[in-house]
């Protein structure tokens, strides 16, 4: 595995901008104000963004309103809305390459991961959503006393979208290709760690046709800035956010005071339980996987590993050795597997772990820079902070367990509870445990598998609210009844 690190062979001319885009216009602060993005391998700034506050969030909300109430987009029929959305996916795929290195430059994900799986489901998403508006967008009932009734689902209105920083472009199609199918408007805000591909997918938009102030782009931070304004405005129909559970707790208060249909995709803890009757190689792929793509910044991370103790020692081994041959380095070069942390505060947070980890680190630490080398701890207390925080870095607790009722309790003994995997190859167990899991996916015999049909969302501090499919559209658009008499009432 490389660790090169060379901080200064690298760095950037300061040429590349990034501005809010409104009404279909890329355009600066109305105060000039910007915002450097910082590039955490070279640890310098890249790019600068315009940094926006309550000014801008009012243009954007004024203008997604104005294109909801007055443009055509919400008034065009399913399967126009639905080519423009294919129009932009196949830009998103002509563009992959600019796409992906903004994610990598930003926030330092490997530009493989960002080729191979972001930009892809991107195109993916916007793809499935535009067929799925228009061919699930009406329900009929007929009934048995001489009436017919129909839901139609229409649009909700104008839609806030809040996005995190570890799945940039991605998880920001996954918000804007369902609202946007079902004839919303949006104002995404993408995170202030990772800005640059958001602007790039709305320049992207306006060249696809989509009408001015269908997809508008607003850059800042949260608090008492862009972020808040948007959630405050009572403009705003709907907010769909993903982030860290504290944040969904003050954009949920701030949604309250306009009652707000909020969605939250919050944190998560996800425990892998590994059975003895697994097989061992594809356990340990998936559990690489699970807890290391991204540098384990991943919501859905495996980050409780639970293995049966008679294959412990052999899953150990394999796994240890594993997680040491992933390729550490510069996150442009293709073959690596595992960047920096996305930034120098991240960076802090996710070392602060491994100060106190309460148990015996087997491989892995800090490494340079603000790389945090895969990382794996075993005999940790069940009640330490590194056995029940969301790390949010290649940090993974292995722990022993004895029987099914044991790894069931185990890995429900948590507050968040948005994923969790099972390696069995015993099928009724497969079944049994997914039954028993307290989570809102169980991956059995694999990881980050998505249907866009099947919901997708998390129990208790993991979220409020499903996406995918029906779930998407049910909170997206105000289904209303219309009920007709069939033969004069
Ligand atoms: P974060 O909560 O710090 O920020 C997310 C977004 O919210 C950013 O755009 C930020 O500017 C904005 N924001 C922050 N405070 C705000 C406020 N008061 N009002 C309005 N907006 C505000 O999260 P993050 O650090 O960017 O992302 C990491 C977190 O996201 C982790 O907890 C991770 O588990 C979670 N996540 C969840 C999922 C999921 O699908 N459940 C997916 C990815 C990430």
């Amino acid at each position: 595995p490389s660790r090169a690190f060379r901080p200064d062979a690298t760095v950037a001319a300061m040429d590349e901008r990034f501005g809010h885009v409104i009404d279909g216009e890329e355009r600066a602060s109305l105060d000039g104000a910007e915002f450097d993005s910082v590039d955490p391998y070279t640890q310098s700034p890249w790019a600068r963004v315009a940094l926006g506050g309550a000014p801008e969030a009012d243009l954007a909300v004024t203008a997604a309103r104005r294109a909801f109430d007055e443009g055509p987009w919400p008034r065009m029929g399913f399967a126009e809305r639905g080519a423009l959305l294919h129009r932009l996916a196949d830009l998103v795929e002509a563009n992959a390459a600019e796409l992906a290195m903004a994610d990598t430059r930003d926030m330092g994900k490997p530009v493989s991961d960002a080729l191979g799986k972001d930009v892809p489901r991107t195109a993916q998403n916007l793809r499935f959503f535009a067929d799925h508006a228009r061919l699930s967008a009406s329900e009929a009932y007929p009934t048995d006393t001489g009436h017919h009734a129909y839901a139609r689902y229409e649009p909700a209105g104008v839609v806030a979208a809040i996005a995190p920083w570890n799945f940039p472009l991605m998880l920001e199609s996954w918000k804007i290709a369902p609202a946007l199918a079902w004839g919303n408007t949006v104002v995404l805000k993408p995170a202030e760690d990772s800005p640059a591909s958001a602007t790039i997918l709305a320049r992207l938009a306006v060249e696809a046709g989509l009408p001015p102030g269908v997809l508008n782009v607003l850059h800042g931070y949260g608090p008492d800035s862009a972020g808040a304004a948007l959630t405050a405005d009572p403009r705003v129909d709907r907010i769909t956010f993903t982030g860290e559970s504290s944040t969904g707790r003050v954009i949920t208060a701030a949604a309250a005071r306009n009652l707000t249909p909020v969605s939250l995709e919050l944190g998560g803890k996800g425990a892998n339980l590994v059975f003895a009757d697994a097989d061992l190689t594809t356990a340990v792929d998936w559990s690489i996987r699970a807890i290391f793509t991204n540098a384990g910044q991943v919501c859905l991370a495996g980050s409780r590993l639970y293995v049966q103790r008679p294959i412990l020692d052999e899953f150990l081994a394999r796994f240890v050795a594993a997680a040491d041959a992933l390729v550490v380095g510069d996150p442009k070069d293709a073959g690596t597997q595992i960047g920096p942390l996305s930034s120098q505060t991240h960076h802090a947070k996710v070392t602060s772990y491994l100060e106190d980890p309460s148990g015996k680190v087997l491989t892995g630490g800090p490494g340079d820079g603000w790389f945090v080398r895969p990382t794996v701890v075993v005999d940790a207390a069940p009640d330490s902070p590194i056995q029940c925080e969301e790390i949010f870095g290649p940090v993974v607790t292995v722990t022993p367990f004895d029987t099914e009722d044991e790894a069931v309790a185990a890995a429900n003994g948590s507050r968040y509870g948005l994923n969790a995997m099972v390696f069995t190859e015993n099928l009724s167990r497969a079944h049994r445990v997914s039954a028993r899991l307290r989570a809102g996916t169980v991956w059995t015999n694999c990881f980050f598998v998505r249907d866009l049909r099947a919901p997708f969302g998390g129990v208790g501090d993991s979220g409020w609210g499903r996406e995918g499919g029906t779930f998407s559209r049910e909170f997206f658009t105000e289904p209303k009844a219309v009920v007709m008499a069939i033969d004069g009432g």
